[in-house]
């Protein structure tokens, strides 16, 4: 089974006999932490650092599991180019509703009795798309799991790199009890014996079909890309706010005001998208506004540093910033903020 994924160009490493987990670490590795880019045994063929050890290199490959014939065998789905949708049919609690679909509210009056694991949020994301759930699609590799879940195999196109997430995850995920296995992830390979069973394919198709657009949107939306345009919230204030300090006259202090009001645009630029931004800039804006009113600053100085800030948090937005800004300073200013000065 190893020699046929890397026929396939996908690279392969070694799992513990009977396990889902990769083969132990050598003794060296356990002891003397260090990042796999710096060790040595992955050059050397040792199968150390889980999937960052796999190869398609067929020597290596005879050796590791010619040696160990009862290793399981992962594949590294990123430079495999595999994204595979992990569904699961854990008895677990429903999680909070903003939780099941994420970035997709759910009404407090929709009955979610019937509820119960992965393949039923994934069905009713799909359903809402007008398509079919993945879970049933027998156009591409599909694999039973021991535990009652599923994987769904598909090739990534157009060189996307796509990203791991977990369904429980509080950050980046597409449905709840729904894993998605990609850059940063491995997958146990169809064939693999666990002590709990055994990974088995389902009906004839043995290949990968290319990611469904939908579902690519989707992964999208979700997060699953990573977004080099999206910079990290800057710990420095932005520039119009340096300048305020810079004017002086005991200014600090509105600084530190300033610095608090803006945290929760600023946090936005976490999440490339919703996070409750035009609610945030809002907020911050009648806030400022507040401070306009009371004298503590200019309003040119305020709409300056709320679009530098909004600019940063959601960059190519600024049309939209710039309106909620107005709107937010506008009422703000009818509510005069009077900060206490500290006496000089
Ligand atoms: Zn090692
Ligand atoms: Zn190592």
């Amino acid at each position: 089974m190893a020699r046929w994924c890397a026929r396939r160009g996908w690279p392969v490493h070694p799992l513990a006999p009977g396990r889902k987990t990769p083969t132990a670490n050598c003794a060296d590795c356990r002891t003397s932490p260090h990042k796999p880019a710096a060790c040595s045994c992955l050059p050397a063929g040792r199968p150390c650092h889980g999937f960052y050890a796999a190869t398609l290199d067929q020597r290596r490959i005879d050796r590791w599991w010619g040696q160990h014939p009862d290793f399981g065998v992962g594949v590294a789905c990123g430079p495999a180019r595999l994204v595979v949708i992990d569904v699961d049919a854990h008895h677990a609690e429903l999680p909070a509703r903003d939780r099941l679909l994420p970035g997709i509210p759910i009404a407090d009056h929709v009955d979610l009795s019937g509820l119960e694991n992965g393949f039923h949020s994934l069905a009713v994301l799909a359903a809402l798309r007008g398509q079919p759930s993945p879970a049933d699609d027998c156009t591409t590799l599909r694999v039973r799991t021991p535990s009652g879940g599923m994987h769904v195999w598909y090739r990534a196109m157009d060189n996307r790199r796509w990203q791991c997430s977990a369904g429980s995850s509080m950050g980046r995920a597409l449905a709840w009890q729904v894993d998605v296995r990609a850059h940063g992830g491995y997958i146990v390979v169809p064939g693999t014996t666990t002590a709990h069973g055994d990974y088995v394919a389902v009906g004839d198709v043995r290949e990968p079909a290319p990611l469904p657009g939908w579902l690519a949107q989707e992964l999208e939306r979700t997060g699953h890309l990573p977004a080099p345009n999206i910079p990290a919230p800057r710990p420095v204030p932005p520039r119009a706010q340096q300048a305020v300090v810079a004017a002086g006259g005991g200014r600090q202090r509105l600084s530190q005001t300033l610095t608090a009001v803006l945290a929760p645009v600023r946090a936005c630029a976490q999440v490339p998208e919703g996070a409750g931004f035009s609610d945030a800039l809002n907020r911050a804006a009648f806030t400022i506004g507040g401070l306009v009113a009371a004298d503590r600053m200019t309003r040119a100085e305020a709409e300056a540093i709320l679009l530098e800030t909004a600019a940063a948090a959601r960059p190519g937005q600024e049309r939209r910033s710039e309106q909620i800004i107005r709107s937010g300073l506008n009422a703000g200013l009818g509510k005069p903020l009077f900060v206490q000065r500290r006496r000089p």
